[in-house]
């Protein structure tokens, strides 16, 4: 039995802290190349979300207040954390998690970028909401340039339900980061015993604790304390990435039109007029655009803005040039990504100028 006990949470909940060394800030360098205690040295970085929830009613999940306890708290919950790794807290931000704004994602990717490039810091763990982890843990897979475990944790559950999740979810994340063979894995995301690939995993249920799912399936498991893997990333990130955090310090806007019967061209043009430097198109389908849209697509892309054909559908992939002649539009598909994490590519990769055919390329390899 694994699942923290009642009488661990009533220490969270009284706001008592078992015997945890948690810190502040780390100080900048010198820093000892191992730990005096030979375990691995994780920082659990905290921005909010349910994982930092607390409500009034253990029985009802759902009524309870987003990012309410700060890191040290929901370090001290978990004794069985130091049994694993050296760890301290850093309180990034203390929000729920479609707060989320550009800026908040270049500044969590900064300091997550620093701290891997410390000597003292073997594997770093990020809690988050569960609503847009998908979105952070692609941006930072994308931009910051590390082989070290870079481990998202989320919970479903506030730590004040019956069978709250964060509590294990928490205690395998680390555990996740500080595995040796969790190392140039990409970003992760440690939920429900799975580990998932950060770029490829996707929130698909809003009310269950097993709530992410990747159509190519979890990279691994933790089962009993342990790391287990069964595929590898195959897609660019970290240290192969083309993109580094260090030389971006602001994001263009991207925007995201979702596709139905009877679109409204004003979707597309307001989403231009409010400067978007780029439209994801969540069309049907295969991305598919309703005849009545293909021309004003065409005169948003001669605007020098970029038409990025993604779909509504959770699985599959867009082809390209199939039903959207998109060579003669010069229009680019997202391949398998879904909108939301074809928009965190776009805006990445339109960090710099470039024609529709390099993004095209970008959204092959990434
Ligand atoms: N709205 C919350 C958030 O994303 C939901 C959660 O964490 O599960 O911050």
């Amino acid at each position: 039995m694994r699942r923290p006990s009642a009488a661990l949470l009533a220490l969270l909940l009284a706001g008592v802290s078992p015997a945890i060394a948690l810190e502040g800030p780390a100080p900048a360098a010198p820093a000892a190349p191992v730990a005096a205690s030979g375990k691995p040295r994780v920082v659990i970085v905290a921005t909010g979300g349910t994982i930092a929830g607390a409500g009034a009613d253990a029985a009802n999940s759902a009524t309870y207040q987003a990012a309410k306890v700060p890191v040290d708290k929901l370090i001290a919950a978990v004794p069985a954390i130091a049994g694993v790794a050296e760890v301290r807290g850093e309180q990034a931000f203390q929000i729920a998690s479609e707060s989320f704004t550009n800026a908040q994602l270049v500044d969590l990717a900064k300091k997550v970028s620093a701290l891997a490039k410390r000597d003292d810091v073997d594997g770093i763990v990020i809690t988050h909401g569960t609503d847009t982890v998908e979105e952070t843990a692609y941006f930072l897979d994308l931009v910051v340039k590390t082989d070290k475990p870079i481990v998202m944790v989320a919970s479903m559950r506030p730590s004040t339900a019956i069978s709250a999740d964060g509590a294990l979810n928490l205690l395998d994340a680390v555990t996740v980061a500080a595995a040796k063979d969790s190392r140039a894995k990409g970003v992760l995301l440690t939920m429900n015993d799975e580990i998932q690939a950060g770029r490829d995993t996707t929130k698909r249920v809003n009310i269950k604790p097993s709530a992410f799912f990747s159509q190519w399936g979890p990279l691994g498991m933790v089962v009993e304390g342990k790391t287990y893997w069964f595929r590898a990333p195959v897609k660019r990130h970290g240290t192969a990435s083309e993109f580094d955090i260090d030389t971006i310090d602001a994001l263009p806007e991207v925007a995201i039109v979702y596709g139905s019967g009877n679109m409204h061209p004003e979707a597309y043009t307001s989403a231009v007029a409010g400067g978007a430097k780029a439209i994801i198109h969540a069309g049907t389908g295969n991305g598919s655009v309703a005849g009545y849209l293909v021309d004003t697509l065409k005169d948003i892309r001669a605007k020098g803005v970029q038409i990025i054909r993604s779909s509504r559908v959770g699985d599959g992939f867009v082809l390209r040039n199939a039903e959207q002649p998109d060579d003669t539009y010069d229009w680019v598909v997202a391949h398998d990504l879904n909108p939301q994490k074809a928009k965190i590519l776009a805006a990445v990769a339109l960090t710099k100028p470039r024609d529709a055919k390099d993004l095209q390329r970008i959204f092959w390899e990434y």
